[in-house]
């Protein structure tokens, strides 16, 4: 593979999968550009050295082939717009002869747009033949959609084995999303603390079956925590709980122990009588819910250790929120633990933020400029942590 920042891209056409997933309202504007603002700086760098950028994504998950709902030229505008002023063509299919035409007419440093490729069942199939119809497009195969990276689609790992080792590189984005990751997974500085949050403990252990073989303390918060609570004997009232997870809960706790990493349950819990904004609330040690609470925070004492923790880590990990963030009411524990986060980053710690749900309540909170790095790559990045092999990484690398 090459370097995306040292390869010269001048008279060379630029095949770019990127993730322009974006949301689109019923009038078909965007409602969030970030995915777009994303990509610009790889698209910028290959137009300064004078080569042509051909782009592709999906957006959505259309099941019938072609949907006016899901096609891609209703983002030409905004990418124009970031682009500062390029004008973008756009190719109705994203094969083909249209495809064909328009990337052959393509001057340096213009840029064209695919239309969506999921419109094509090959494309999540992985389809040789679609992949390499696409790959038939460009020169030069860049990969900059990190969030798909976990998918073995035609155009996120398959098209690469059609350009030889000099001729495929990740795009800016993608690399800075794999060098943090690594970071935080190859290369900590100890004390690394994992957090982790969010509502399933299901979804979770993956990775902190992987993290318990790199971390030195792990902090569990989110609803999650309170299985855990109860496998431990605790009374959790009608909080959360997997009742089906609370052996592979004390399973976890054991490895933990046994392995010499720290867990960190939350001591205390901001406890509601209802799931609902205008629940009546109260404090209790996370291990004593009275009967017809829920914990759906964590308390002042749990802000505090898990603080603590974080203050004292030089490599921080965080992955879920603490506590039903999306209701004001109990959105203050993932709030004080931003701030954490953000103070030991400002004291020369390493910090990545990972996975939906966090990511959303580090951008709701004001703090997405404090901290290291902010994965855009939800599901990738989750995968990566879980210690599995993406295949838009390996097609590149291999
Ligand atoms: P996840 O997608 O697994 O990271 O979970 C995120 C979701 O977990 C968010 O929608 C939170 O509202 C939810 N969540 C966090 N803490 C709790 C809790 N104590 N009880 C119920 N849901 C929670």
């Amino acid at each position: 593979m090459s370097k995306f920042a040292d390869y010269n891209f001048a008279g060379q056409k630029a095949i770019v999968r990127v993730d322009f997933n974006v949301p689109l309202n019923d009038k078909y504007e965007i409602t969030d550009d970030n995915r777009i603002r994303a990509a610009i700086p790889t698209i910028k760098k290959i137009i300064s050295d004078g080569g042509s950028v051909i782009l592709m994504s999906h957006l959505g998950r259309p099941k019938d082939g072609p949907t006016e709902k899901y096609s891609l030229k209703h983002l030409i505008g905004r990418l124009q717009e970031l682009l500062g002023g390029v004008t973008v063509s756009f190719a109705g299919d994203c094969i083909g002869k249209e495809a064909e035409e328009a990337a052959k007419k393509l001057p340096p440093r213009g840029v064209l747009l695919l239309e969506n490729l999921r419109f094509h069942k090959e494309e999540e199939k992985g389809n040789e033949p679609f992949a390499e119809a696409l790959a038939k497009l460009g020169d030069v195969y860049v990969n900059d959609a990190f969030g798909t990276a976990h998918r073995a689609h035609a155009s996120t790992a398959i098209i690469a084995k059609f350009f030889p080792a000099g001729k495929k590189m990740f795009g800016l984005l993608m690399e800075a999303e794999i060098v943090s990751a690594e970071k935080v997974l190859h290369h900590s500085e100890k004390p690394f603390v994992a957090i982790i949050g969010g509502a399933k403990v299901s979804d979770k252990i993956l990775i902190i079956e992987n993290l318990l073989e790199r971390a030195t303390d792990i902090i569990i918060g989110g609803g999650m925590a309170y299985t855990f609570m109860k496998a431990a004997g605790g009374k959790i009232g009608k909080s959360l709980c997997e009742e089906d997870r609370l052996d592979t809960a004390t399973e976890l706790i054991k490895k933990a122990a046994a392995k010499g990493v720290r867990i960190h349950l939350p001591s205390d819990s901001l406890i509601a009588d209802k799931f609902a904004a205008d629940a009546d609330t109260s404090m209790s040690p996370s291990n004593h819910i009275p009967d017809g609470w829920m914990g759906l925070d964590i308390g002042p004492n749990a802000c505090e250790q898990f603080s603590n923790v974080i203050m004292h880590s030089k490599t921080i990990l965080w992955n879920g929120p603490m506590g039903v963030f999306e209701m004001e009411k109990f959105q203050h524990g993932t709030r004080i633990i931003a701030t954490a986060v953000a103070k030991a980053t400002q004291k020369g710690s390493f910090s990545l933020v990972g996975g939906g749900d966090s990511v959303a309540a580090v951008n709701q909170f004001g703090f997405a400029d404090k901290v290291s790095y902010v994965s855009t790559g939800g599901g990738a990045m989750l995968e990566y942590f879980e210690g599995k092999v993406l295949p838009g990484i390996a097609a590149i690398k291999s």
